[in-house]
């Protein structure tokens, strides 16, 4: 099975419209055929996404994520490495390995726009309009949407870039 980036765009929109805050990052995952594992990594080690005739879903990849790190870290990894499926497949190669800081080869711009559909992926402009209400604080959306403070901050403008 086999996806163009505006196909694989339109299986994560589709997804997000049907969805509510928070975003389940693994069965989105699922529904692009990829099929997520927890790998026991020093905490340097974010993520990784790799192609797996083996463990991989119906289309032949498999995403791995630091167990040791939060569960919101793990989210946004998820998040991130399927925005290189989605963005980058041509680019994966036989795997690519996400650092701590999300560097995993790739170009800069490229880990931008990955981190980016990531922000899409688990905050989407749409639930954040309709599911925060004037007076909504950086740690309630945080909750409500399961990311960080620190990623809410930068969605909402008001927090260090990357
Ligand atoms: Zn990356």
């Amino acid at each position: 099975m086999t996806f163009s980036i505006s196909e694989k765009l339109k299986i994560v929109n589709d997804y997000i419209d049907r969805s509510e805050p928070p975003i389940h990052v693994i069965p989105l995952a699922n529904e692009l055929g990829i099929e997520v594992y927890k790998a026991d990594w020093p905490s340097t080690v974010s993520g990784k996404i790799q192609r797996d005739p083996e463990r991989g879903g119906s289309s032949g990849y498999a995403i791995f994520v630091n167990r040791s790190h939060s569960e919101q870290r793990r989210r946004f990894t998820i998040a991130h490495e399927i925005a290189h499926f989605v963005l980058h497949e041509d680019r994966i190669g036989e795997g690519l390995y996400d650092d701590g800081l999300y560097r995993s080869g790739l170009r800069t711009h490229e880990e931008t726009d990955a981190n980016q559909l990531a922000a899409d992926i688990l905050m989407p402009r749409r639930l954040m309009e309709e599911f925060s209400f004037v007076g909504d604080d950086i740690e309630t959306l945080a909750h409500q949407f399961n990311v960080s403070e620190q990623a809410m901050a930068i969605r909402l403008g008001v927090g260090a870039v990357w």
